[in-house]
């Protein structure tokens, strides 16, 4: 458990422009009072924040998926944990190449990595067998742990804040850049091997990836698929995969309420499912104030 009490002096996380415009034209800001207002927009920032970092991680890890059956790469191991490779070293690869001016997307993983912190405190998982001990994917604290060596054994110096405030081991923090250059060497191969950049090869179609979006079954679900829509994040992530693979069939990207708070590809019906409860739930635990902690202290240690 001790892993967790670092939640407490997580450092540094900041807000990205789209998201802080959306939010600061967000109708729900209009009945706070001057006084109260500053405050309910940073809780705000920091939980759509945490909203759009984890839905981004999962997007991608979900596409992940797809591209593995897809071209049926080898797995040696879990599935769940090459399509975590895949979604994490596409978002710190990605974010080398980005300008200082925009978001940081090794920030969303640290938001993933919270996440599944904060999934693994509500003891769902502790309190389930099935979960605990038979689910597909490694617990969510191992997920966690791994994202974050993954993270640290990009950049040293600048992530060691992350590793501090988790409570990372000598031990592992030792074998962390090792861990790094093995993913990133898998996830290049792969790219490498099955993929293709339509940008250097326009002779090649565009594999078609629609994005759909079902009704909301309540108004807090409605809030949440305004903000996905207005921010593109679906058509964004879509466009991404779509610029570095050549898929054997279109995909259909389907927002839409469901059963549980779940994402899944469907392989049949090639349709990938991102289920609006999955962002009620995100909301509810991101609502707290490790993330407001974790993204002002981020953004501190930025400056
Ligand atoms: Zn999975």
């Amino acid at each position: 458990m001790t892993v967790f009490n670092g939640l407490n002096i997580w450092p540094r996380l900041s807000a990205t422009a789209i998201i802080a415009n959306l939010l600061f034209s967000a109708p729900i800001l209009i009945y706070a009072q001057d006084s109260e207002r500053e405050t309910d927009q940073a809780t705000q920032l920091a939980t759509i924040d945490f909203v759009v970092g984890n839905a981004v991680f999962i997007l991608l890890h979900e596409f992940g998926h797809v591209v593995i059956r897809d071209f049926d790469i080898p797995i040696l191991g879990l599935e769940e944990n090459a399509a975590d490779t895949l979604a994490a070293i596409g978002l710190i690869l990605a974010d080398e190449n980005q300008s200082e001016r925009q978001p940081r997307l090794s920030e969303y993983l640290a938001m993933a990595v919270l996440g599944n912190l904060l999934i693994w405190q509500t003891g769902i998982e502790k309190s389930s067998n099935e979960i605990l001990f038979w689910a597909q994917h490694e617990v969510s604290v191992r997920r966690a742990t791994r994202l974050v060596c993954l993270l640290y054994g990009s950049d040293t110096r600048e992530f060691g804040w992350l590793a501090e405030a988790v409570e990372m081991p000598e031990s592992r923090r030792d074998v962390c850049e090792d861990e790094f250059t093995i993913a990133r060497n898998a996830a290049e191969k792969v790219l490498a091997t099955f993929g293709k950049s339509v940008e250097d090869n326009p002779e090649l179609e565009r594999t078609e990836i629609e994005v759909k979006y079902g009704r909301p079954r309540n108004p807090t679900q409605a809030r949440l698929l305004e903000v996905i829509q207005e921010t593109q994040l679906m058509e964004t992530v879509a466009k991404r995969i779509r610029n570095r693979w050549v898929l054997p069939d279109s995909v259909t990207l389907r927002v839409r309420s469901c059963p549980s708070a779940n994402a899944y590809w469907d392989e049949d019906y090639r349709e990938l499912i991102f289920c609006l409860e999955l962002l009620e739930a995100l909301e509810k635990i991101g609502s707290g104030p490790e993330v407001q902690r974790l993204k002002a202290n981020f953004a501190k240690a930025r400056d």
